[in-house]
Protein backbone atom coordinates (compact mmCIF):
# COMPACT_ATOMS: atom_id res chain seq x y z
CA UNK A 1 0.00 0.00 0.00
CA UNK A 2 2.76 2.80 0.88
CA UNK A 3 4.63 1.51 -1.99
CA UNK A 4 2.09 2.43 -4.52
CA UNK A 5 1.03 5.49 -2.30
CA UNK A 6 4.44 6.64 -2.87
CA UNK A 7 4.91 6.08 -6.75
CA UNK A 8 1.15 7.80 -6.84
CA UNK A 9 2.08 10.76 -5.11
CA UNK A 10 5.82 10.58 -7.14
CA UNK A 11 3.85 10.61 -10.66
CA UNK A 12 1.61 13.32 -9.27
CA UNK A 13 4.29 15.37 -8.45
CA UNK A 14 6.15 14.89 -11.53
CA UNK A 15 2.62 16.21 -13.49
CA UNK A 16 3.09 18.94 -11.02
CA UNK A 17 -0.45 18.63 -9.65
CA UNK A 18 -0.76 20.20 -6.21
CA UNK A 19 -0.47 18.66 -3.21
CA UNK A 20 -2.75 16.63 -1.46
CA UNK A 21 -3.57 18.22 2.07
CA UNK A 22 -5.45 16.26 4.87
CA UNK A 23 -5.98 19.21 7.11
CA UNK A 24 -5.20 18.92 10.80
CA UNK A 25 -2.38 16.07 9.87
CA UNK A 26 1.06 17.11 9.28
CA UNK A 27 3.31 15.49 6.88
CA UNK A 28 5.39 12.73 9.27
CA UNK A 29 1.76 12.12 10.94
CA UNK A 30 0.42 11.33 7.36
CA UNK A 31 3.37 8.87 6.21
CA UNK A 32 3.37 7.39 9.37
CA UNK A 33 -0.86 6.80 9.40
CA UNK A 34 -0.13 5.09 5.84
CA UNK A 35 2.37 2.75 7.90
CA UNK A 36 -0.12 1.63 10.25
CA UNK A 37 -2.50 1.34 7.37
CA UNK A 38 0.17 -0.85 5.78
CA UNK A 39 0.04 -3.30 8.67
CA UNK A 40 -3.44 -3.32 10.01
CA UNK A 41 -4.21 -4.20 6.18
CA UNK A 42 -2.05 -7.01 6.56
CA UNK A 43 -3.26 -7.77 10.02
CA UNK A 44 -6.91 -7.91 8.28
CA UNK A 45 -7.63 -5.10 10.27
CA UNK A 46 -9.51 -1.29 10.53
CA UNK A 47 -8.56 0.28 7.32
CA UNK A 48 -9.27 3.84 8.50
CA UNK A 49 -6.33 3.95 10.57
CA UNK A 50 -5.06 6.59 8.39
CA UNK A 51 -7.45 9.24 9.77
CA UNK A 52 -6.25 8.52 13.68
CA UNK A 53 -3.60 10.95 14.59
CA UNK A 54 -0.71 9.69 16.53
CA UNK A 55 -1.81 10.14 20.19
CA UNK A 56 -5.34 7.72 18.62
CA UNK A 57 -3.25 5.10 17.64
CA UNK A 58 -1.26 5.11 20.54
CA UNK A 59 -4.19 5.12 22.75
CA UNK A 60 -5.59 2.44 20.79
CA UNK A 61 -2.97 0.16 21.93
CA UNK A 62 0.49 1.04 21.10
CA UNK A 63 0.29 1.83 17.38
CA UNK A 64 3.26 3.90 17.29
CA UNK A 65 6.04 1.60 16.60
CA UNK A 66 9.37 1.43 17.28
CA UNK A 67 10.36 2.50 14.07
CA UNK A 68 7.65 5.68 14.52
CA UNK A 69 9.61 5.96 17.61
CA UNK A 70 13.07 6.50 16.00
CA UNK A 71 11.76 9.04 13.12
CA UNK A 72 11.14 11.27 15.82
CA UNK A 73 13.79 10.47 18.59
CA UNK A 74 15.71 7.48 17.76
CA UNK A 75 19.86 8.04 18.72
CA UNK A 76 22.70 7.78 15.97
CA UNK A 77 23.47 4.43 17.13
CA UNK A 78 20.01 2.89 16.73
CA UNK A 79 19.63 4.53 13.81
CA UNK A 80 22.98 2.98 12.60
CA UNK A 81 21.75 -0.63 13.86
CA UNK A 82 18.66 -0.57 11.92
CA UNK A 83 18.39 -4.28 10.16
CA UNK A 84 17.73 -3.03 6.56
CA UNK A 85 17.79 -0.50 3.62
CA UNK A 86 13.54 -1.25 3.99
CA UNK A 87 13.51 -0.14 7.54
CA UNK A 88 15.72 2.52 7.17
CA UNK A 89 14.14 4.16 4.51
CA UNK A 90 10.78 4.08 6.67
CA UNK A 91 12.34 5.87 9.52
CA UNK A 92 13.70 8.10 7.09
CA UNK A 93 10.69 8.81 5.21
CA UNK A 94 9.20 10.10 8.19
CA UNK A 95 12.06 11.53 9.94
CA UNK A 96 11.57 15.15 12.41
CA UNK A 97 15.00 14.82 13.91
CA UNK A 98 16.01 18.08 12.30
CA UNK A 99 13.88 21.36 11.30
CA UNK A 100 14.81 20.46 7.83
CA UNK A 101 11.46 18.11 7.78
CA UNK A 102 9.64 21.59 8.31
CA UNK A 103 9.28 22.99 4.83
CA UNK A 104 10.48 19.78 3.05
CA UNK A 105 8.42 18.00 0.60
CA UNK A 106 9.32 15.10 0.18
CA UNK A 107 12.57 13.10 1.95
CA UNK A 108 15.06 12.36 -0.86
CA UNK A 109 16.40 9.07 0.38
CA UNK A 110 18.26 7.86 -2.56
CA UNK A 111 17.69 5.02 -4.95
CA UNK A 112 19.74 2.71 -7.33
CA UNK A 113 21.25 -1.05 -6.49
CA UNK A 114 20.70 -2.51 -2.70
CA UNK A 115 24.25 -4.21 -3.70
CA UNK A 116 25.61 -1.38 -5.98
CA UNK A 117 29.14 -1.93 -6.43
CA UNK A 118 29.70 2.40 -6.36
CA UNK A 119 28.02 4.89 -3.87
CA UNK A 120 27.27 8.15 -5.04
CA UNK A 121 27.11 10.64 -2.38
CA UNK A 122 26.16 14.20 -3.25
CA UNK A 123 25.36 17.19 -0.99
CA UNK A 124 21.81 17.88 -0.61
CA UNK A 125 18.25 17.62 -2.38
CA UNK A 126 17.49 20.67 -4.42
CA UNK A 127 14.25 22.15 -5.40
CA UNK A 128 13.40 19.62 -8.13
CA UNK A 129 14.92 16.31 -5.96
CA UNK A 130 12.44 17.93 -2.83
CA UNK A 131 9.55 17.92 -5.42
CA UNK A 132 9.86 14.39 -7.07
CA UNK A 133 11.25 12.72 -3.85
CA UNK A 134 14.25 11.18 -5.84
CA UNK A 135 17.86 12.39 -6.26
CA UNK A 136 19.68 13.79 -9.15
CA UNK A 137 17.38 14.94 -11.13
CA UNK A 138 16.83 17.59 -14.05
CA UNK A 139 19.94 18.60 -15.93
CA UNK A 140 22.28 17.76 -13.27
CA UNK A 141 20.90 14.55 -12.90
CA UNK A 142 20.87 13.95 -17.31
CA UNK A 143 24.30 15.07 -16.90
CA UNK A 144 24.88 12.54 -13.80
CA UNK A 145 23.79 9.56 -15.86
CA UNK A 146 26.18 10.55 -18.89
CA UNK A 147 28.82 10.80 -16.94
CA UNK A 148 27.69 7.44 -14.51
CA UNK A 149 27.49 5.47 -18.67
CA UNK A 150 30.85 6.99 -20.03
CA UNK A 151 32.73 4.69 -17.48
CA UNK A 152 30.41 1.84 -18.06
CA UNK A 153 27.83 2.15 -15.33
CA UNK A 154 24.01 1.85 -15.73
CA UNK A 155 22.41 4.58 -13.32
CA UNK A 156 20.27 1.23 -11.94
CA UNK A 157 23.21 -0.33 -11.07
CA UNK A 158 25.08 2.12 -8.76
CA UNK A 159 23.40 3.82 -5.43
CA UNK A 160 22.71 7.56 -5.94
CA UNK A 161 22.30 9.43 -2.53
CA UNK A 162 22.90 13.03 -0.14
CA UNK A 163 24.53 13.42 2.75
CA UNK A 164 21.29 15.12 3.98
CA UNK A 165 17.84 13.78 2.88
CA UNK A 166 15.82 16.76 2.86
CA UNK A 167 16.27 20.18 1.16
CA UNK A 168 17.76 23.02 3.19
CA UNK A 169 15.34 26.17 2.26
CA UNK A 170 16.47 28.29 -0.66
CA UNK A 171 19.57 25.92 -1.08
CA UNK A 172 21.42 27.10 1.22
CA UNK A 173 24.62 25.68 2.30
CA UNK A 174 23.76 22.29 5.40
CA UNK A 175 24.39 23.19 9.21
CA UNK A 176 26.39 21.15 11.15
CA UNK A 177 23.43 20.18 13.39
CA UNK A 178 21.78 18.99 10.32
CA UNK A 179 24.42 16.90 9.13
CA UNK A 180 24.60 15.13 12.75
CA UNK A 181 21.05 14.34 13.07
CA UNK A 182 21.05 12.99 9.46
CA UNK A 183 24.39 11.15 8.80
CA UNK A 184 23.33 7.95 10.48
CA UNK A 185 21.22 7.63 7.45
CA UNK A 186 23.87 7.40 4.84
CA UNK A 187 26.46 6.00 7.12
CA UNK A 188 23.69 2.88 7.61
CA UNK A 189 23.13 3.31 3.92
CA UNK A 190 26.97 2.57 3.34
CA UNK A 191 27.02 -0.26 5.20
CA UNK A 192 24.11 -1.98 3.93
CA UNK A 193 24.61 -2.04 0.64
CA UNK A 194 28.83 -2.48 1.13
CA UNK A 195 29.88 -1.32 -1.74
CA UNK A 196 33.56 -1.84 -3.28
CA UNK A 197 33.58 2.47 -4.07
CA UNK A 198 32.37 5.69 -2.31
CA UNK A 199 32.20 8.15 -5.00
CA UNK A 200 31.49 12.16 -3.56
CA UNK A 201 30.43 14.54 -5.78
CA UNK A 202 31.38 18.36 -4.94
CA UNK A 203 33.54 19.62 -2.31
CA UNK A 204 30.48 19.96 -0.07
CA UNK A 205 29.55 15.86 0.41
CA UNK A 206 33.87 15.10 -0.11
CA UNK A 207 35.20 17.33 3.07
CA UNK A 208 31.93 16.11 4.97
CA UNK A 209 32.77 12.38 4.70
CA UNK A 210 36.36 13.03 5.18
CA UNK A 211 36.53 15.57 7.46
CA UNK A 212 38.77 17.96 5.87
CA UNK A 213 38.60 21.48 4.40
CA UNK A 214 40.86 21.18 1.23
CA UNK A 215 39.88 22.17 -1.98
CA UNK A 216 38.26 19.94 -4.32
CA UNK A 217 41.08 20.36 -6.76
CA UNK A 218 43.49 18.39 -3.97
CA UNK A 219 40.89 15.93 -2.60
CA UNK A 220 40.44 14.71 -6.55
CA UNK A 221 44.11 14.26 -6.62
CA UNK A 222 44.54 12.05 -3.52
CA UNK A 223 43.49 8.11 -2.25
CA UNK A 224 41.24 8.46 0.11
CA UNK A 225 39.26 5.86 2.50
CA UNK A 226 36.10 6.07 4.59
CA UNK A 227 35.37 3.95 6.88
CA UNK A 228 37.26 1.15 5.16
CA UNK A 229 35.71 1.69 1.67
CA UNK A 230 37.87 3.46 -1.21
CA UNK A 231 36.60 6.86 -2.05
CA UNK A 232 36.95 9.00 -4.63
CA UNK A 233 35.99 12.82 -5.36
CA UNK A 234 35.00 14.66 -8.26
CA UNK A 235 33.15 17.51 -9.46
CA UNK A 236 29.57 17.79 -8.39
CA UNK A 237 27.32 17.86 -11.45
CA UNK A 238 25.53 20.77 -11.12
CA UNK A 239 29.10 22.62 -10.83
CA UNK A 240 30.26 21.17 -14.48
CA UNK A 241 26.75 23.38 -15.87
CA UNK A 242 27.98 26.30 -14.54
CA UNK A 243 31.99 25.18 -15.46
CA UNK A 244 32.10 22.81 -18.13
CA UNK A 245 36.02 23.15 -18.34
CA UNK A 246 35.67 20.63 -15.50
CA UNK A 247 33.79 18.10 -17.50
CA UNK A 248 37.44 16.56 -19.13
CA UNK A 249 38.72 15.85 -15.57
CA UNK A 250 34.98 14.60 -14.34
CA UNK A 251 35.19 12.37 -16.99
CA UNK A 252 39.08 11.16 -15.96
CA UNK A 253 37.88 10.67 -12.64
CA UNK A 254 34.84 8.93 -13.55
CA UNK A 255 37.23 6.35 -15.80
CA UNK A 256 39.52 6.17 -12.38
CA UNK A 257 36.56 4.97 -10.62
CA UNK A 258 35.65 2.52 -12.95
CA UNK A 259 39.05 1.00 -12.52
CA UNK A 260 38.69 1.26 -8.77
CA UNK A 261 35.76 -0.46 -8.97
CA UNK A 262 37.04 -3.54 -11.36
CA UNK A 263 40.13 -3.87 -9.50
CA UNK A 264 37.66 -4.50 -5.82
CA UNK A 265 36.06 -7.18 -7.66
CA UNK A 266 38.75 -9.87 -7.48
CA UNK A 267 38.60 -8.75 -3.59
CA UNK A 268 35.20 -9.04 -3.34
CA UNK A 269 32.43 -11.62 -4.49
CA UNK A 270 29.88 -10.34 -7.73
CA UNK A 271 26.71 -9.43 -6.11
CA UNK A 272 23.48 -9.70 -7.73
CA UNK A 273 20.89 -6.67 -8.20
CA UNK A 274 17.92 -6.70 -5.59
S1 LIG B 1 17.49 16.18 6.96
FE1 LIG B 1 17.80 14.11 7.78
S2 LIG B 1 17.71 14.36 10.03
FE2 LIG B 1 16.80 16.21 9.11
S3 LIG B 1 14.59 15.75 9.01
FE3 LIG B 1 15.48 15.16 7.03
S4 LIG B 1 15.93 12.97 7.23
FE4 LIG B 1 15.65 13.79 9.32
Amino acid sequence: MSELLRRYLQTRRSLEEPPIELPGRTRAEVVRAIRRLDRAVERGGRADDVTRSDEEAGAEGGEVTDLERLSREGTAQEIEALPDLDSLREVAESCVRCPLHEERSSVVFGEGSRTARLVCVGEAPGAEEDRTGRPFVGRAGKLLDRLLLSAGFRREEVFICNVLKCRPPGNRDPEPGEIDRCSPYLLRQIELIDPAVILAFGSFASRTLLDVRDSIRSMRQQEHEFRGYPLAVTYHPAALLRNPNWTRPTWEDLQKVRRMVDDARDRKPESTNG
